[in-house]
């Protein structure tokens, strides 16, 4: 399955900091699973504290309550580049200059091989595997009078995709690459601001959407207030489709529209394009939910929870090993036999990635009594890696890189199967297609990675 990337919070200012960055993170759970961190400040002192696990494993009542400070920020992590090593827990924070200066970042850099070797040339030492650490070291060697002018020139030595926050003795610094890849939105909370990933991170804090951090910009958070500047000379959008399709919270709005309409958009389009005829629509939890509604209300054919998730463990693909992965699996997702019995059932996948996992949930259905099992899936079938912070394999694992579908249908021992178009999820898609990077199912990469990328990206 595939893994997730990383989740983004900053505050400025509040004096419950460590409160606010805590819930936020919390709502952000979903896009990173291994780790999370806080780090605030209220002017004169850090106080910082990190883990591995869930944020409610890292956090407890008292550590939080320890955490004094007025503005700050937070991540939650999913190891993308870098690998699961302690030493990549964010936000990487450094002294610099005897001030202190964090991190929190998400996407991953397509340059970032030829940045470090070219920094450990110039006498850098790396602590870390992360991209962060190489934003942090040309941050700190670049030409400028202050932060903000140091990010600008190191903005424009990054290639790939990159959400940041910077965190310094006085400001949050948000900050989005040219293409906007990955999403980042401000929030106004009380008389301060509050960024985040996604707006699901708002709700529960009480904060309200503003706008999104534009691609190719600077906001600075301070107490000279808020100021904007943009950083890149061409912007082109690029945002990941697949933030809409399957990563991002249903309640959330990203890229300034919601998640929701858009995924129940798919459904409906999967529906058009489909010609199976079923008993049932059931939808393959969690994120097959809101596509399989639209399929159900489009196709008239009546929606069954024919597949219960336990919701207390975690979500699998999020588990580093393959066999945490196949493991997780088989207790996760559980048929209702009363529901699937005896009907013809087409299940609403958002994705296939290796096929593995689908295969299992497939023959469940059948185990359960269903009839027959049609796939229906909300996205066009996934033929190339991602090289801008989400853990696809290789292309080599990918099931679409290598079978056709009638292929895929016979691996995956279907009745049938059906994937939505291209064209079709770009018709569901709240804005104009051009704005989105499809590099997954297109093969059509917005920025070129460097030389030798997925060896390195892998190779840990
Ligand atoms: S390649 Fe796919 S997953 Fe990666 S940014 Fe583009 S659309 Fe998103």
């Amino acid at each position: 399955m595939i893994k997730e990337e990383c989740g983004l919070v900053g505050l400025f200012k509040n004096e419950n900091s460590a409160e606010i960055l805590y819930v936020g993170l919390f709502s952000l759970q979903h896009r990173g699973q291994e780790s999370s961190g806080i780090i605030v400040s209220d002017g004169t002192s850090i106080n910082a504290h990190m883990g591995s696990g869930l944020v409610s494993d890292v956090f407890t009542r008292d550590i939080i309550k320890s955490l004094n400070g007025n503005f700050g920020i937070g991540h939650v992590r999913y190891s993308t580049t870098g690998g699961s090593n302690k030493r990549n827990i964010q936000p990487f924070l450094v002294e610099y200059s005897g001030k202190p200066l964090a991190i929190a970042h998400n996407g991953n850099l397509t340059n970032s091989k030829t940045l470090r070797i070219e920094l450990e040339k110039q006498g850098s030492i790396f602590q870390t595997s992360m991209d962060s650490e190489i934003i942090i070291h040309l941050l700190v060697r670049s030409n400028g009078s202050d932060v903000k002018e140091k990010l600008i020139n190191t903005l424009r030595q990054l290639k790939g995709a990159f959400s940041l926050l910077i965190f310094t003795e006085n400001s949050i610094i948000a900050a989005r690459d040219a293409n906007g890849f990955r999403p980042l939105c401000i929030g106004l909370l009380d008389n301060g601001y509050v960024i985040a990933s996604e707006t699901c991170a708002f709700d529960l804090i009480g904060a309200q959407y503003l706008r999104d951090v534009e691609p190719g910009e600077i906001v600075v958070f301070s107490d000279n207030g808020v100021e904007s500047y943009t950083w890149a000379e061409n912007v082109h959008r690029s945002h990941c489709i697949f933030e809409f399709i399957y990563f991002a919270r249903p309640d959330s709005t990203i890229f300034t529209k919601s998640v929701y309409s858009t995924r129940h958009r798919l459904g409906e389009n999967l529906a058009e394009e489909s010609e199976f005829d079923g008993d049932i629509v059931v939808p393959i939890p969690d994120s097959g939910s809101i596509a399989a509604l639209g399929f159900s209300q489009r196709k008239k054919i009546p929606f069954e929870f024919g597949i219960i998730r336990n919701h207390y463990i975690g979500r699998t693909f999020i588990q580093p090993l393959q066999k945490m992965r196949d493991a997780g699996v088989k207790i996760k997702l559980n048929p209702v036999k009363s529901v699937v019995s005896g009907k013809r059932v087409i299940a609403i996948e958002d994705s296939i990635v290796r096929g593995t996992t689908c295969r299992n949930r497939v023959k469940s259905l059948k185990d359960a009594g269903a009839e027959t099992v049609m796939l229906c899936v909300s996205c066009p079938p996934i033929i190339s890696p991602c090289y801008y912070g989400i853990d696809f394999p290789s292309k080599q694992e990918l099931i679409a890189s290598t079978k056709n579908v009638e292929q895929i249908k016979e691996f995956l021992g279907l009745d049938g199967l059906c994937y939505l178009s291209v064209n079709g999820m770009l018709d569901a898609m709240p804005l104009p297609g051009e704005y989105f990077c499809t590099a997954c199912f297109t093969g059509q990469y917005p920025v070129n990675p460097d030389f030798n990328f997925n060896k390195y990206q892998f190779e840990e």
